[in-house]
């Protein structure tokens, strides 16, 4: 089998050998064992399945979340000569049908299609005719609740095993702590399923984290070192986009703009032009990146803390995708935390949970003192096996640290003893501050020699320093309430033989009142939206779906459809994903145009009541968008 597969590599894609792990992905598939394969971005997991898929007899079908990527993936395998379709919404009736004959007569090697649409009745007898190689499930993370980017529809895929238990299942993520990991297996049914995890580090990446000051001074240092070469600055949210593009520009740097506000085809010129190098920098939004392939990309700025570390990775590893030393610069503060959480704090408990500890662990990084290689390694559960990297800010000395880092240190630890060792860091804290609450006098830990030691701090900055030195190793934090212990290393600090690092107290997070201060997108704005209809783009911008936007702007769902109907008038918005899937919007923007017009009465009436009336109205909005 493999050496077939090598033929094929070197006669369809002009490869001559595998990237780490591929080999072992593809021989999974050739023997029939499910599989779930972690590799980092731009790790070359799309020939783990395409290229088993031109070798093994009958059809390999391939799910993928968005149309871009699939059309993307399409694309460059037929420009390799290898027979793969793709059936989605944005497909004419007469091109599905085009496709699926395709299908019925054995042609294709390879079927992208969306989750929805795989386990739609209707197809799946479609597929029940066929011969299966295999099911690949691209961007498995999107099953789990656990991953950055759940989506409800790939849920649905455990039925799979159920209707084809014979059909070998290959899972491909780039993310995946071990708790999405074993959710993907779960959730997929998958029988025995071969781990193959690649390293997630990326050790050309140099990585540097500094409080966001004067911010468009900041992006310039950058740019100018890279003059002339190819990068991405990625800004929250539109206007800042805008904004910073804008002043880029006045300054004489070449830089475009990219974001889901503008139409497609002024976003396709611009990633355009800077793909083929006519542009230098692009300044975008997150949507900006999946299924881009631009592999000298020498930088990669955020103007603000991404919202998990996932995202995080994800983003930042576009650059230096050809293996060349490339720079990574996260510029941040405090507020972005507080925004991050209010939006949040709408959300379902359970997933809030899970996005509030993934924007502790990102906030963490920032503010932490360990080498950022380790620190990225580590919440992906792998680890470093070298003290210094030689390329992050920490380990290149570049950071500001405190000058009595070692008394500071020493003191801290010392309580840690004093109290000991039964505390958690928020404790630690409270009594290394000389606080006055009621569980420390109680416990007389106001009469401790280290009570107060550290009162010219804030309990913040104690804390910070205190996960700082458990980042390092000085301390351990052990059982279920995160107790501190000193360890051996701490030790060597407590007995002035080692100094740790600790960082000069960045800005503390900043709360943000829910209604008052949401970031609001100004742009194009006629009217001015009431302030429940404001928090709820702001909401919808985080592809909220509408239940959860009704609820905490406490409107009725009619009213909340009414916002997002305006929401997506504004700001061009032309796919309605999350709010209506994929299948639906096909059918009714299907119907639009056999019926050649787009008024929602019409609609609902020819569909005979099967789509409601607000999928109707959100998916309408958009069509028109799509001019
Ligand atoms: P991922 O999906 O893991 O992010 P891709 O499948 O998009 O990565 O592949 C990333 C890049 O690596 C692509 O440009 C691809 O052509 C290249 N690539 C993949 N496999 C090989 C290989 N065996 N040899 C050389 N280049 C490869
Ligand atoms: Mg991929
Ligand atoms: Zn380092």
């Amino acid at each position: 089998m493999i050496e077939s597969i090598q033929k094929a590599l070197c006669k369809y894609w002009g490869f001559d050998g595998f990237l780490p792990l591929q080999k072992q992905a593809m021989e999974c598939i050739g023997r029939g064992t499910d599989s779930i394969v972690v590799l980092p971005t731009g790790g070359g997991k799309s020939l783990c399945f395409q290229a088993p898929a031109v070798i093994m007899p009958g059809l390999a079908v391939v799910v993928s979340p968005l149309i871009s990527l699939m059309k993307d993936q399409v694309d460059t395998l037929s420009e390799c000569g290898i027979p793969a379709g793709r059936i989605d919404s944005s497909l004419s009736f007469d091109k599905q049908k085009a496709v699926l004959a395709k299908i019925h007569n054995k042609k294709l090697k390879l079927l992208y299609l969306a989750p929805e649409r795989l386990v739609s009745d209707s197809f799946l007898e479609v597929l029940r005719k066929v011969e299966l190689s295999f099911i690949a499930i691209d961007e498995a993370h999107c099953v789990s609740m656990w991953g950055h980017d759940f989506r409800p529809e790939y849920r649905q895929l455990g039925l799979l095993k159920q209707i084809f238990p014979d059909v070998t299942i290959g899972a491909y993520t780039a993310t995946a702590t071990e708790q999405v990991r074993s959710d993907i297996a779960q959730q997929l049914r998958l029988k025995e399923p071969e781990m193959l995890i690649g390293s997630f580090d990326r050790p050309n990446l140099v990585y540097k984290v500094r409080p966001r000051k004067n911010v468009i001074k900041q992006v310039c240092a950058v740019l100018d070192r890279y003059k002339d070469k190819s990068g991405i600055i990625y800004c929250i949210r539109r206007r800042d986009v805008d904004s910073m593009c804008a002043q880029l520009a006045a300054k004489g740097y070449s830089v475009a703009p990219y974001h889901a506000g503008m139409t497609d085809e002024d976003r396709k010129k611009n990633q355009e032009q800077f793909i083929n190098e006519k542009v230098c920098t692009i300044v975008a939004t997150i949507a900006f990146g999946m299924g881009i392939d631009k592999s000298n990309v020498r930088y990669v700025i955020h103007t603000g803390m991404p919202k998990s570390l996932e995202h995080y990775q994800q983003e930042s590893g576009r650059a230096g995708r050809d293996g060349l030393e490339a720079e990574c610069c996260l510029f941040y503060s405090g507020g972005d935390y507080g925004v991050w959480k209010s939006l949040m704090s709408d959300m379902p408990p359970e997933t809030q949970k899970i996005a509030m500890s993934k924007l502790r662990g990102m906030y963490r990084y920032c503010t932490g003192g360990v080498c950022r290689h380790k620190a990225i390694l580590r919440y992906f559960g792998q680890d470093l096996d070298k003290d210094n990297c030689e390329a992050c800010d920490m380990c290149l000395g570049e950071l500001d640290c405190i000058d009595d880092a070692l008394e500071t240190a020493q003191k801290i630890l010392s309580c840690v003893i004093r109290l000991d060792q039964r505390f958690g860091g928020g404790y630690t804290a409270l009594v290394l501050t000389g606080s006055e609450e009621k569980r420390i006098t109680e416990n007389n830990h106001d009469k401790l020699s280290t009570y107060g030691l550290l009162s010219d701090y804030s309990k913040h900055i104690v804390h910070d320093w205190i996960e700082q030195l458990a980042g390092q190793d000085y301390v351990e934090k052990t059982g279920e309430y995160n107790v501190l212990n000193v360890t051996k290393k701490g030790w060597r600090v407590i007995k002035g033989k080692e100094t740790p690092r600790l960082l000069k107290p960045a800005e503390k997070p900043v709360k943000v009142s829910k209604s008052a201060e949401l970031p609001v997108n100004k742009l194009k704005t006629r009217s001015n939206p009431s302030k429940a209809g404001q928090v709820a783009f702001d909401m919808f911008e985080q592809r909220l779906s509408i239940k959860e936007v009704a609820k905490s702007v406490n409107r009725a769902e009619s009213t909340t459809t009414q916002y997002l109907v305006e929401y997506i008038e504004r700001e061009k918005i032309n796919n309605p994903y999350p709010w209506v899937n994929e299948q639906a919007f096909g059918r009714i923007i299907n119907t639009a145009k056999e019926i050649g017009g787009d008024r929602i009465k019409p609609v609902f009436n020819f569909l005979n009541g099967e789509m409601d009336y607000n999928q109707i109205r959100i998916s309408l909005a958009c069509f028109r968008n799509n001019g």
